[in-house]
């Protein structure tokens, strides 16, 4: 009979929060976020796991993650979800290939972000994984139905966009995947900042932009 309870009482989602957690942990690693910002999720179903709010990463457990409906509404889970949520479960509603969400304040996307500048195609084999120029969101205040509305429009045909005065977000099929995403995308920032400071960034051949845009809508299944 306790043994009954017991396994009654595990999570069916025991696995994946416990990989959302590791993305976090990774996130901190490659200094995409610090302390408790930025947030990640996965859809599994008609369900979302994702960050609890306000917890530091390295102090966070697996049992710390929220499970939501796609209203939000939670299912699982004593802490409360992410203030970004609505932007969560707003990309999910909006994006059928969005299976998992990594938003960052990393350095150098924050950085267009703050410059409200979208981030050209200025190289060959990031548009085929971001698609071509990325947006920035209109402002909004973070944790309202607003941003959520302004992210998912800047998201449009992207697997990346800036979050006006900020930070950024990544869509992908997997956890894994929207982290590497996150990391192309701040390098990629990295890159153009530096060539703008030193000149002025040539960018690639609008026929070229167009045949990587088609690979991109081809892997996203499109
Ligand atoms: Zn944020």
């Amino acid at each position: 009979m306790v043994q009954y309870v017991l396994r009654r009482c595990v999570s069916m989602y025991e696995d994946a929060k416990k990989e959302v957690l590791d993305i976090c942990l990774q996130m901190v690693k490659e200094n995409l976020v610090i302390g408790s910002s930025g947030n990640v999720s996965i859809r599994l179903g008609n369900h979302v796991v994702i960050t609890a709010s306000s917890i530091h990463y390295t102090e966070m457990n697996s049992d710390d993650m929220v499970v939501l409906d796609m209203n939000g509404n939670v299912i699982e889970g004593t802490k409360n979800p992410s203030t970004e949520t609505k932007m969560h479960l707003e990309l999910y509603n909006t994006r059928k290939d969005a299976k998992a969400v990594v938003h960052t304040h990393s350095l150098y996307a924050t950085a267009m972000a703050v410059l409200n500048e979208p981030l050209p195609p200025i190289i060959d084999e990031v548009v085929p994984k971001l698609g071509s120029e990325i947006r920035v969101s209109k402002y909004a205040v973070p944790g309202t139905k607003e941003l959520a509305k302004n992210v998912a429009a800047a998201m449009e045909d992207r697997s990346a966009a800036f979050i006006g005065n900020h930070g950024a977000v990544c869509i992908g099929k997997t956890l894994k995947e929207a982290l590497h995403l996150a990391l192309v995308l701040e390098r990629t920032s990295e890159i153009y900042l530096i060539a703008k400071q030193s000149g002025t960034p040539h960018l690639l051949p609008e026929d070229a932009v167009q045949d990587e845009q088609d690979v991109w809508e081809m892997m996203r299944g499109f």
